[in-house]
Parts: structure tokens; C-alpha cells; sequence
């Protein structure tokens, strides 16, 4: 396969040459380098290698240009590459300009001139921004490849759970593509007990179970150890800062998740607002990011559900999916919320054959060109809006209120605004989803009435409930399910009746000495990635004091 290429725009020949020596010193094994030396020349460059199928990983454009200025070329290169990475090079005098660029044309990263070192000042934001890319890269005919139907739930879960770890696939769906029934036929296999993967040894699986495909894709589904110092379940940004925190401070700590490290952020399109990421972080960057960062720490991940919670005197046991266990002195439980359900005719049946739950990203390019609808106003369901809206024809959020602006953030708003293929549709329920095989219609009830449309997609954004079913009973919870922990204990009116030690329950500790809760499942908790992160880290400094009295 051809190399990614970066490309460099500078109308100042000196200027262009010395970002090209930089970036070729640095990426050149890798990458290939390329310039241009105007705007409209790099346009031109771009949709050759756009027509000849190449990739282009990185675009990295001066703003002072005669013609086109680096913002505009940035803006018109997205069109052609979207997921490359945009940087623009600025004089000081122009940072004004570029940090409004970061919304306008969605530039990743401004950068003053001169870079020197580039040691210092070049490669880590670059390195940084190229390891971003190569993680949503997925090469042409390498790697997995999936044969299923678009409109089938186990289809669905597969792709997501592929993409969510990062396991570059290429689709193939029966209904539309040739190459598949073809591959099915030289396999003698039934086409229609889907879905089938291909692995690039010859070998396949039909319709595996998670942990199977996580084991062959080379993720871990069995424990190195019988006993940890703490067992964290979920690997959402509350347990995943927990595993950093605890890893890093020589804890033995053990992961549990079935489906990828990010939890909902992982779902999420992009978050704009946690702090650090200027330009907005996508939630699966985040997981990515954090997981690696806690591996290096030493933490350990399981590709594996927790069904279940046994106490036995100090040790704690976490019963797992695949009937086996994992013991631990502490438990930190942060397995989030799961999205709440439509109850209408209609949705239960159609769910994943074009009725979704979260933002479904992995559904997003399929939906090119469609008419797209989103249920809900909140934060979740106008990034989810914003997203669907670079690839479907429309996008119409139904919504039951009159507005956006009691339920969601102004930035949002604003960009929703200004986005000229979605519209919202206030006061608006929808009361039956149709269709035989995949969703067909919607039956909505709005201000003039009830009215019948047609519809292939609805996202569903209606808020969401703890996933505490698995817990035991000591585990006391909320009327809602979420876990109630420290001051709330007592503030409840539960603490007498459980509580044996001569202390109180620190904070974030459940009605169980050492099991701990972090993020959006305890009860109360603020539903935002940085608070999660915020328990995370917190509950690991208590595990440590619980840990101080064996
Ligand atoms: C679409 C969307 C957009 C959002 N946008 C923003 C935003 O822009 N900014 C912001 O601050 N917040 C945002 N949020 C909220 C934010 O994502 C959550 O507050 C945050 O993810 C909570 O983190 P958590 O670790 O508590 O739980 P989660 O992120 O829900 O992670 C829990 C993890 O536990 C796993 N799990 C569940 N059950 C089990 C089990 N039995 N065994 C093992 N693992 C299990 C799940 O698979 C999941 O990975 C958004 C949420 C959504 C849905």
C-alpha cells in the first residue's frame, strides 16, 4: 500500500522547504512528504490523490498566502479529506484568527513560526496529531473482513465492536455488494446465517460471540493473575482514570469490559468541552488514549462482562460472562448507564435494523445520503446530529420540548444553527416505528397532528439507566438503580441496617466495605466525562486507605 502522505502549503519557498526537511527528517520512513506552494496548487494535488484513491494523513498550511489563506485552503481540503489531520502555521500576530479557525474550518492545531527546535515545538504536536489519524485509518483489502446485512442487529454489534478497539475491518453487506455472496459461495457458506468474519489467514468465524472474536483479533478474555489489588468494572472514563491512577501507584489493577475502553464517551462524536482538547477530542480517541496510558502503567484489560459480585470476608469476587472469576480486596464499580428504550410499537423489533440507541458512529457512512432522524435535545443528541449531518442528506431531530436551549449546551446550539442540513422539529413524539425486515417509517405526532414518514434511520437519545441489575442485594441502590455511596448512605436513611465497621463509609464507598463506585452509576453523580474521570482518580486515593488497614 502506498504511504499517507503529509502535504505542506507555503507561498514562501524558504518556508516550505524547511517544513518539508523537517517533516521528512522526522515522518519520512513512514510517510510520504509532498508540497505545494499556493492554496489553490495544494486543491488541485489534493483531488488527484483523491481520484487515484491515496491517503492523505496530515495538511499543514501557512495562513499569510496570496489568493487563498491557509484557513480557507484547510476549510476546502476538508471537504476532499475530512479525516486528515489540519494544522496551520501562523505569525503570532495571527492567533486571534486562527483560534477562530478552530471552529470555522475544524483545525486540529495552530502553529506560531518559527517551530524551532522541532524536537520541542514540531514533532510532539504532530506525532501527537499522526497517531489520532492512524488510529481511524483503515487501509484498503487489509486486514478483517466482515460479511453481514446492514439491517441486522448482530451485524451492527460486530462493526461496533471492531471499530470501538481500533480493529481495522472492511464491510462487505450481501445485500449490496457482489464480492460477498461470491466469497460466501467459494466458502460454501449460508448467506443467510450471518455474519461471517474473514481473517486474512484463510480462517473465519460465523456469527462469534464477543469474547471469541476478542481473543482471535488478539484482545485478552482471560486474567494473567487469580488476585488483584483492585478489580475496576467499565472501562469509561471513570474506570479508566482509576486504572491509570491505581496502576501508576503500584496497585495490581485488572479492567473488566465487553465492549472497548471509552465507555459512552467512546460513543460519543466529539467532546468539546473537557479540558485540555481545544479543538474537541473524540470520545474514542479518549478511551484509546487513556487505555494506553494505563497499560503502561501496568494495568491489565479484560475483554469480558461482570455478571455478578460475591463478597466472601475481605475478598471480593467478580463472577464474569464466561463463568469464571477474579478476586481482589477492592471493587471499583463504574459500569455507566446503558441508553434508555423507546416504548412504542414498533422500536424493540426494529432495534439495529434502523432503530439505534446512542450515536450508533458505526452507522454513520451508511446512512450517506439518507434522510436521518434523532430523537432527543440533549447535549448527546446534537453531537449526534452534528455527526450524522457530514454524511446523511438530512438530519431531523424530533423533539418533545419547544427548543434546544433549556436542554443543551450554547455551543452546540450555535453549531446546529449554522448547519444548514438539520432541522429540528419541536414538540414532536414519535408514537410507532414501521417496516418488515428494517425500518421503513415513522408515525409522528407534532403540533398539526399525527403524520406518517418515511425513514431507513432513528437515533434514540432519551436518557439512561444505571447498569446495576447484576449487583447484589448489599449493594444498596436508589429507587432509579444507581449506586448510592459514602455521605449519601447515611443521608438516605440506609446506613444502620447494613453497615458493620466501627468507621464510616469513606467517600464513594457502597454499603460494601471495599467496592467502591465511581461515575455516572453512583447515585447523584454529575453526568460528564470530567466528573467521571474526577471519581476515577478520587476513589483510588480511598481504595488505597482501605487498603492501609489489611
Ligand atoms: C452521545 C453522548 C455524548 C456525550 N457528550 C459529552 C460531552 O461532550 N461532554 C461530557 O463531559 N460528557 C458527555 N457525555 C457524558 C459522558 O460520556 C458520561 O458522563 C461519561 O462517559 C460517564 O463515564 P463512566 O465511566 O461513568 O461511564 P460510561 O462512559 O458509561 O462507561 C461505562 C463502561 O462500563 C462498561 N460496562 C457496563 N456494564 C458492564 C459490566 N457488567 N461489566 C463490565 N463493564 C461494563 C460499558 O461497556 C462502558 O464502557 C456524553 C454522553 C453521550 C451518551
Amino acid at each position: 500500500m502506498a504511504r499517507p502522505i503529509l502535504l505542506a502549503v507555503d507561498d514562501d519557498a524558504n518556508v516550505l522547504e524547511a517544513v518539508v526537511q523537517d517533516l521528512r527528517r522526522e515522518y519520512g520512513a513512514t510517510y510520504r512528504i509532498m508540497r505545494a506552494p499556493s492554496g489553490q496548487i495544494g486543491l488541485d494535488t489534493l483531488a488527484q490523490l483523491k481520484a487515484r484513491q491515496e491517503p492523505v494523513a496530515l495538511l499543514i498550511s501557512d495562513q499569510r498566502m496570496p489568493g487563498m489563506t491557509g484557513v480557507e485552503f484547510l476549510e476546502q481540503a476538508r471537504e476532499l479529506f475530512p479525516e486528515a489531520r489540519r494544522v496551520l502555521l501562523t505569525a503570532y500576530a495571527d492567533n486571534e484568527a486562527a483560534i477562530r479557525a478552530i471552529n470555522a474550518a475544524r483545525i486540529h492545531y495552530y502553529l506560531n513560526k518559527p517551530w524551532d527546535p522541532p524536537e520541542e515545538k514540531l514533532y510532539p504536536v504532530l506525532t501527537d496529531l499522526l497517531e489520532d489519524w492512524q488510529a481511524g485509518f483503515q487501509p484498503a483489502f487489509e486486514g478483517l473482513r466482515v460479511i453481514g446485512l446492514r439491517w441486522a442487529l448482530k451485524d451492527h454489534r460486530l462493526r461496533s465492536f471492531l471499530s470501538r478497539n481500533h480493529v481495522p475491518y472492511r464491510w462487505l453487506d450481501v445485500a449490496s455488494n457482489e464480492e460477498a455472496l461470491s466469497l460466501l459461495a467459494e466458502r460454501n457458506l449460508d448467506p443467510s446465517h450471518l455474519p461471517v468474519v474473514l481473517f486474512t489467514d484463510g480462517s473465519l468465524l460465523v456469527d462469534p460471540e464477543p469474547e471469541e472474536l476478542a481473543a482471535r483479533v488478539g484482545l485478552s478474555t482471560r486474567a494473567t493473575a487469580d488476585f488483584y489489588d483492585i478489580v475496576v468494572v467499565g472501562a469509561g472514563p471513570a474506570g479508566l482514570a482509576a486504572a491509570v491512577y491505581g496502576a501508576s501507584e503500584g496497585l495490581r489493577t485488572l479492567v473488566i469490559e465487553p465492549v472497548a475502553p471509552g465507555g459512552q464517551a467512546g460513543s460519543s462524536s466529539r467532546i468539546e468541552n473537557y479540558l485540555g482538547f481545544p479543538s474537541g477530542v473524540t470520545g474514542a480517541d479518549l478511551g484509546r488514549r487513556a487505555h494506553i496510558q494505563a497499560s503502561r502503567f501496568g494495568a491489565e484489560f479484560l475483554t469480558q462482562r461482570a455478571v455478578g459480585l460475591r463478597i466472601d470476608g475481605q475478598y471480593r469476587f467478580v463472577q464474569l460472562a464466561d463463568g469464571r472469576e477474579v478476586s481482589s480486596h477492592v471493587v471499583l464499580l463504574a459500569p455507566g448507564v446503558q441508553y434508555r428504550k423507546l416504548d412504542l410499537p414498533g422500536a424493540e423489533r426494529l432495534t439495529g435494523r434502523g432503530v439505534y440507541y446512542g450515536a450508533a458512529l458505526v452507522e454513520a457512512v451508511a446512512c450517506k445520503d439518507e434522510d436521518v432522524y434523532v430523537v432527543g435535545g440533549a447535549n448527546s443528541a446534537g453531537q449526534a446530529a452534528l455527526h450524522f449531518a457530514r454524511y446523511a442528506r438530512n438530519v431531523t431531530m424530533l423533539l418533545r420540548g419547544p427548543g434546544l436551549s433549556a436542554t443543551m449546551s450554547k455551543y452546540l446550539i450555535d453549531e446546529i444553527s449554522r448547519t444548514s442540513n438539520i432541522q429540528l422539529q419541536p414538540l414532536t413524539q414519535v408514537l410507532e416505528a414501521f417496516g418488515e425486515e428494517r425500518l421503513e417509517g415513522l408515525r409522528l405526532k407534532g403540533p398539526e397532528g399525527e403524520a406518517r414518514v418515511p425513514a431507513t434511520s432513528l437515533f434514540v437519545f432519551i436518557g439512561a439507566v444505571p447498569g446495576t441489575g447484576w449487583l447484589p442485594e448489599s449493594i444498596l441502590r436508589d429507587e432509579h438503580g444507581f449506586v448510592l455511596a459514602g455521605p449519601d448512605l447515611r443521608a438516605e436513611g440506609k446506613l444502620p441496617e447494613v453497615w458493620r465497621e466501627q468507621r464510616e463509609p469513606f467517600l464513594l464507598e457502597s454499603s460494601v466495605p471495599g467496592v467502591f463506585v465511581a461515575g455516572d452509576v453512583r447515585h447523584g453523580s454529575i453526568k460528564r466525562v470530567a466528573s467521571a474521570v474526577g471519581d476515577g482518580s478520587i476513589a483510588v486515593q480511598f481504595a488505597h486507605q482501605y487498603l492501609a488497614g489489611f
